[in-house]
């Protein structure tokens, strides 16, 4: 090994192993922690990450990577090694464009503000959030100006901190193209609105039953109960330690039978993401997903086109009309399959179906956009929310808390990764319609072998964490870039036929 980069390596190891103890705390702060664990136990956290951090950003290191970056240098280096150096040099060149007390001052606004973001919500109240959400967008056009290369936009820097393969050029003509769908489809499904039943989903679901029944999908999927952990939590998520410990969670709604279901298929797509990359790129910088919204075309995957497509079921209905004789005897698989896949505008977006999800998206989007170009500012936003929800989705929120302040996200400093959401479904259906040219994947799905698919997107996705970008992904697996006419088509037909239009 080159003799700079085993320098590095200490580093790197420590920072990993911090990494580790970190996500563990993290998801056990979610889990299993009990409630008053959290005042002592987020002040060791704040003192890891911040340990976390100085191991990697410190002058010793900053000299080894100006030293192993040198084309000589380079040249003894492995590809991944190459590859690490890169990713971490990019991240000095980034932070160095930031005054560190304008960095810190920021840190510290981000820290605080969720919470404030959280009372706001209680109390549906708007303007007692505004002041800081301005400040968070002013340090975030700042952060921009300052790391923006000749001639790009401020907003365009944030986005590819999340995507580095697109930019507001890109998105918008994707976006475009996606809500020209869209819009007009949802207006034709929305006049059919009692076409689908789905009552039947909103009975009585002993919760206990679920949680079974969910670890049942889990496996079936092929997450590995020997390398991975499902528990509950307010919110489902996954977590990733290593390829050798990935956890999940879920929640369960005893009047939602559909909920628990879709988010351990959801959330067993992330997971399988993480348990297959490389051995040699786990614990790395590289080890793990390689975007946001690879991430999320995983886990849409496989809730959506596998999950909810007939041949997934096929052969585990009966299961679960086992589990549940009472209520789901009588309803056949057709009938269910309708109505998990039913549509209806909505005004929360972690509750929309597959059809409205983007525009969700799209809306959080252009305000971002317009904030950013001075078009809008953030007293305005109520008001800009509720007529583009109006606009695209046909409905207004009665206040803001089913409104603009709906999410978190801002109020964690998280601008710019909205669009990832999106990106995922559409990279999800052009990959799904390449693996069925190379699979039988209805015949796959029927006979219960879910293995030939894991395996297929395995090769072609999991195992190179960050080794290739999304859209290095994309060619070698589809030979082509992000196109997002698969996504459309996908959802015209699903659409068209689900509800005979
Ligand atoms: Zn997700």
């Amino acid at each position: 090994m080159n003799e700079t980069y085993q320098k590095l390596q200490k580093y790197l190891d420590k920072e990993s192993a911090l990494e580790v103890a970190l996500a563990l705390l993290g998801w056990d702060a979610e889990t299993l922690a009990p409630k008053q664990a959290v005042d002592h136990t987020s002040k060791a956290v704040g003192i890891l990450a911040g340990e976390a951090y100085q191991t990697i950003i410190n002058d010793e290191v900053k000299d080894l990577l100006s030293k192993l970056s040198l084309p000589e240098e380079q040249k003894t280096l492995t590809d991944v090694e190459q590859k690490i150096v890169k990713q971490l040099k990019k991240q000095y060149d980034d932070m160095e464009q930031i005054p560190i007390e304008e960095f810190q001052a920021y840190q510290e606004l981000t820290a605080k503000a969720p919470s404030v973001w959280a009372r706001a919500k209680e109390q549906k109240d708007f303007a007692s959030f505004a002041p800081l959400l301005e400040e968070v967008f002013a340090y975030n056009i700042r952060f921009g100006k300052y790391r923006s290369k000749e001639g790009q936009q401020p907003y365009d820097v944030l986005l590819k901190d999340y995507e580095e393969c697109f930019d507001a050029a890109s998105l918008d003509q994707f976006f475009e193209e996606v809500k020209a769908t869209i819009v007009p489809l949802l207006k034709k499904v929305s006049a059919k609105k009692d076409f689908i039943q789905d009552d039947f989903l909103y009975q009585c679901y002993d919760v206990k039953k679920q949680d079974e029944f969910c670890r049942f999908l889990a496996e079936y999927i092929g997450f590995d109960f020997e390398r991975g952990v499902l528990a509950e939590s307010a919110h489902p998520f996954t977590n990733s330690l290593h390829n050798k410990d990935v956890r999940i969670t879920n929640h369960y709604y005893e009047k939602n039978l559909a909920s628990a279901i879709f988010s351990v298929i959801h959330e067993g797509g992330h997971a399988l993401y993480e348990l297959g990359v490389a051995d040699e790129l786990t614990m790395t910088p590289v080890g793990g997903g390689t975007s946001m919204g690879m991430h999320e075309s995983q886990s849409r995957m496989y809730e959506n086109m596998i999950g909810r497509s007939k041949e997934f079921w096929l052969p585990v209905y009966s299961k679960l009309q086992d589990t549940y004789p009472e209520q789901l005897n009588t309803v056949t698989l057709d009938t269910f399959i309708r109505a998990i896949n039913k549509a209806q505008s909505g005004l929360i977006r972690t509750e929309s179906d597959e059809l409205c999800y983007c525009l969700h998206v799209i809306i959080r989007y252009e305000i971002e956009k317009d904030l950013f170009a001075g078009k809008i500012t953030v007293n305005e936003l109520p008001t800009v929310w509720n007529q583009k929800y109006q606009e695209y989705l046909g409905v207004t929120p009665a206040d803001d808390a089913e409104g603009v302040l709906q999410d978190i996200h801002w109020s964690c400093g998280n601008v710019g990764y909205f669009p990832s959401y999106a990106l995922g479904n559409a990279i999800a259906a052009q990959m799904y319609a390449q693996m069925k040219k190379e699979l039988p994947v209805d015949e796959l799905l029927k006979e219960g072998n879910l293995k030939a698919i894991r395996e297929y997107l395995n090769e072609h996705v999991h195992k190179f964490g960050k080794m290739k970008n999304t859209n290095e992904i994309l060619m070698d697996m589809t030979g082509q870039p992000l196109n997002a006419k698969y996504y459309t088509e996908y959802l015209v037909e699903k659409y068209t036929s689900l509800y005979e239009l």
